[in-house]
This record gives structure tokens, C-alpha cells and sequence, in this order.
């Protein structure tokens, strides 16, 4: 389908042609005409997927065709994110597809003075992109009325109850008019966000183009072995040796983002962090230097990186994995986006064993090792099996006929590229190291 059939006014169609947009992605060829229909919206889509479009757009044409003036401290639709920096680029694209057209928008979020933007509302705004926390502020403090809303959006609606938002936005969601339409876009269909779209939607059209947990398609996932102290020196050989260009670093700590930027610097090699500790201005600066080119690599904490749409981005460095599996996922959709292909490779040290099973099960796949020559790890990591966690590989294991015979072997399956299936590799250790069960005295029966 084209954007011309999906039913959009001409003046966001030659906004599209001048932005280069001919074909929808799969999110914008599902969402965009119900949308326009009027209809709520349970969207899986991950970022990368072309999401702000697909709601962007047709909430632009909802506003410039139905609904009334907006009246002072009044929003017509809203547009709830996760972070600063997913409500920056949630807006500036908002201003791309919106061009010349007639509509007033706003950002807000915490972090920054409040007045400018309670300035802002004064005159009204037909939409707004805000964070939960600074939006309750700014009713609490008369700067907002929700009296002409006619769209609520969430976008990344599970990241916003990830980071613990669920109060504001329970809060918040009272104050709202009930006769609305709400599009509920996610990453993730969990429990709790079910939950919130049973709350919240009425009758939605499903649409989902991306499958339960998984990373986007085009992005080669690989990890590296190595010693925690050798994270450094390694990230340094990948970039100097693979001749990359511009490189998203991961890191769990604010403190760690701040010592690998120095590092980085300190070896000649043009760096800045982006993490909660450094003020907005300073986050926002790091952020264009990079968009921009001036600096080679930007070093994330996940909360600050999320939202960060940097185009055409091959390679990303996860320095350490996430404490939380899901972000994983969300670190990885920085590359591969909108089509393009990417590189995903993450450090991993002996000690963040626990961290890669849990990523490995939620994605449902084992993450391929590769072998960096100068950089063997002193602390092997165990290998890992979907469903078994950990097991370590015996150190010289015995042959046995059933092996020989062409039988599978684990490791076999574990440098395997096609994900492997659970049901042969629960009967690999048995292969492999075959034991035999001796009851211990706690299993003997009581007397
Ligand atoms: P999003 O998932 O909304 O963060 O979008 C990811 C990237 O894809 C952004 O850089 C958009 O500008 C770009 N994009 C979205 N839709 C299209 C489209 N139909 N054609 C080309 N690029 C697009």
C-alpha cells in the first residue's frame, strides 16, 4: 500500500515526498488508516519500525480536520514518552511531518526549568509531547487543562512502566476525559502492559510487526569473550582494527559511561557520554555532536540512550550487558534501523553469566561467540543453553559411541548460526559426559 491510499490529506503526502518517505513501513501500512478511522490502537512495534510516523501522521490530519480551536492551557492530543530525549526526537520528527501545516506543539519534560514551558501552554498547544512526571507537575501547577483532548498516545509504553511511571500514569489517566481516542504503542505485549490496554483501549485494532521479544532482523548479533579488565583495550583494538566509524557504546553506570568516555579520549579516540548525572544541555550537546559527527563514539547508560533515533548507525558496543534482559533488545534497535543493516556486539566478562542467560531466554536464541585472537579471556565464560542456563563443557570428554556415531554434540549446536532447538540440547550433557545417578543418603527413604 501506498501513503497516498492509506487515505492521508495531500499536504502530509507532499511533506512525505519532500522528506523522501515513498513506501510505508509495515507499522505505517497498518496503523496510519485505522487511525484516520477514528479507531484506538494496540501497536507492537519497536523503535526503528517507522512508529512516530505511523501515529504521528495521522493524528496531524485528525487535528488539522475535526475538533475544535484550542483554547488556553488546553492540549488537543498527547503524546506520553519514556525520557527527555525520546520526547525531543518524538517532536522534532512531529515538526518534520508537519512542515508548514497549521498546528501548534510543545515538548516537555523534567529536568529542565518549568517555566518556559508552562510559557508554552499559555497560548495552548494542539499537541504535546511530555514525560508522566513533568505533565503532573504541570497540571498540578494550572499550566494544563485536558478538557479538549481528543487523542492520548503512549509511546513505549512499556519502557514508561519500566521505569516505574505507572503512579503518574494511573494519576494522570483520571484527570483525562473518557471520551477519547488512545493509541498504545510497545515494544512488548507483557502482563502489565495487557493490563494497561485493557484499561485503557476500547475495541483496539491489533497491529504487531515485530515478533514477542526479539531484536530487529537486521542486526548481526555476536559476543565477545573477555576479561573485565581487557574491556578497554579490546573495544579500542575493534574500533582501530575493524576501521569503524561512528560507535553507540552501552554501558550499565553512569560512573562507568563517564571513566570509558575519559579512557577513550585519553587514547586519542573522540568520545562524550550521555547518562542521568549530566544536565540536560550537556546530554542534548553530546547527542548533536554525535548526530553531527564530531565525536567518534557516544557512551550510553540505557535510560539516557533510550529514544535515540541516530540514522544509519552500523555498530553497537554493549561495554557490559544489561542488568535488565528487555533492555538488551532496546540497546540492539539503535542499528539495523529503518531497513538498513547493523552490528551488534557485546564484551561479555565470566561474571555476567547470569545476565547473558537471561537475554538469551528472552530472545529464545543463543548469541553467537566470536574469538578475538590478542584477547583470550583468563575467566572463561560457561556456555550457555536455551532452557538449561549455564553448563560447563567438560574440559576433555571421553569419546563414547553415540557421539562418534554422528550423534549431536553440544558444541556442535553452540557454533551453530541457526538457533538451536531445545529438545536436542536437553539430551546433550547425558551425551556427552554420561554419569551415573548414586543416591546420596538425603535421597534414601526415611526411616
Ligand atoms: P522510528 O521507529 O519512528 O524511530 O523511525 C526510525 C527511522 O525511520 C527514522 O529515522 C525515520 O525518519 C525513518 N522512517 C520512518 N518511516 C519511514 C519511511 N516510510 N521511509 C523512510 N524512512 C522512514
Amino acid at each position: 500500500m501506498s501513503f497516498a491510499k492509506s487515505g492521508l490529506m495531500p499536504a502530509l503526502l507532499d511533506n512525505l515526498e519532500r522528506l523522501n518517505y515513498t513506501v510505508p513501513t509495515p507499522v505505517q501500512q497498518q496503523a496510519i488508516t485505522p487511525i484516520l478511522m477514528g479507531k484506538d490502537i494496540l501497536a507492537a512495534a519497536q523503535t526503528g519500525t517507522g512508529k512516530t510516523a505511523a501515529f504521528t501522521l495521522p493524528t496531524l490530519q485528525l487535528l488539522l480536520t475535526e475538533g475544535v480551536k484550542v483554547t488556553s492551557n488546553c492540549v488537543r492530543a498527547l503524546v506520553l514518552v519514556p525520557t527527555r530525549e525520546l520526547a525531543e526526537q518524538v517532536h522534532e520528527s512531529m515538526r518534520m511531518y508537519l512542515g508548514d501545516l497549521p498546528l501548534r506543539t510543545a515538548v516537555a519534560y523534567g529536568g529542565v526549568s518549568i517555566n518556559p514551558q508552562m510559557m508554552n501552554l499559555r497560548r495552548g498547544v494542539d499537541i504535546l509531547v511530555a514525560t508522566p512526571g513533568r505533565l503532573l507537575d504541570l497540571y498540578q501547577q494550572n499550566a494544563l487543562r485536558f478538557n479538549q483532548m481528543q487523542l492520548l498516545i503512549l509511546d513505549e509504553a512499556d519502557r514508561m512502566l519500566d521505569l516505574g511511571f505507572a503512579e503518574e500514569l494511573n494519576a494522570l489517566f483520571a484527570l483525562m476525559p473518557r471520551q477519547r481516542q488512545t493509541l498504545l504503542f510497545s515494544a512488548t505485549f507483557s502482563g502489565p502492559i495487557r493490563t494497561l490496554a485493557g484499561k485503557l483501549l476500547n475495541d483496539p485494532v491489533r497491529v504487531d510487526v515485530t515478533p514477542k521479544h526479539s531484536a530487529a532482523e537486521t542486526v548481526k548479533q555476536h559476543l565477545i569473550v573477555v576479561d573485565k579488565k581487557s574491556k578497554t583495550d579490546l573495544l579500542l583494538h575493534l574500533i582501530a582494527s575493524r576501521e569503524w566509524g561512528q560507535v553507540l557504546v552501552f554501558v550499565r553506570t553512569r560512573k562507568g559511561a563517564e571513566y570509558l568516555s575519559k579512557k577513550l579520549l585519553a587514547a586519542g579516540v573522540s568520545a562524550d557520554a550521555i547518562h542521568g548525572d549530566k544536565t540536560q544541555p550537556a546530554r542534548i550537546k553530546a547527542l548533536q555532536d554525535f548526530k553531527l559527527g564530531r565525536i567518534q563514539i557516544l557512551v550510553a547508560t540505557d535510560v539516557a540512550a533510550r529514544g535515540l533515533d541516530i540514522e544509519q548507525l552500523p555498530h553497537v558496543v554493549n561495554f557490559d550487558l544489561p542488568t535488565i534482559a528487555q533492555d538488551y533488545v532496546h540497546r540492539v534497535g539503535r542499528t539495523g534501523r529503518a531497513g538498513l543493516t547493523g552490528e551488534a556486539i557485546s564484551l561479555v566478562s565470566a561474571d555476567e553469566i547470569d545476565e547473558l542467560i537471561a537475554i538469551e531466554e528472552l530472545l529464545g536464541i543463543n548469541i553467537r561467540r566470536m574469538d578475538e585472537p590478542d584477547f583470550y579471556a583468563e575467566h572463561r565464560l560457561p556456555e550457555t543453553v536455551l532452557g538449561l542456563g549455564s553448563v560447563r563443557k567438560p574440559k576433555k570428554p571421553k569419546k563414547n559411541k553415540a557421539a562418534s556415531a554422528g550423534q549431536i554434540h553440544l558444541g556442535d549446536i553452540l557454533s551453530a548460526d541457526a538457533p538451536p532447538k531445545v529438545v536436542a540440547i536437553r539430551q546433550v550433557p547425558r551425551l556427552a559426559v554420561p554419569t551415573r545417578h548414586k543416591p546420596k543418603p538425603s535421597d534414601a527413604k526415611p526411616r
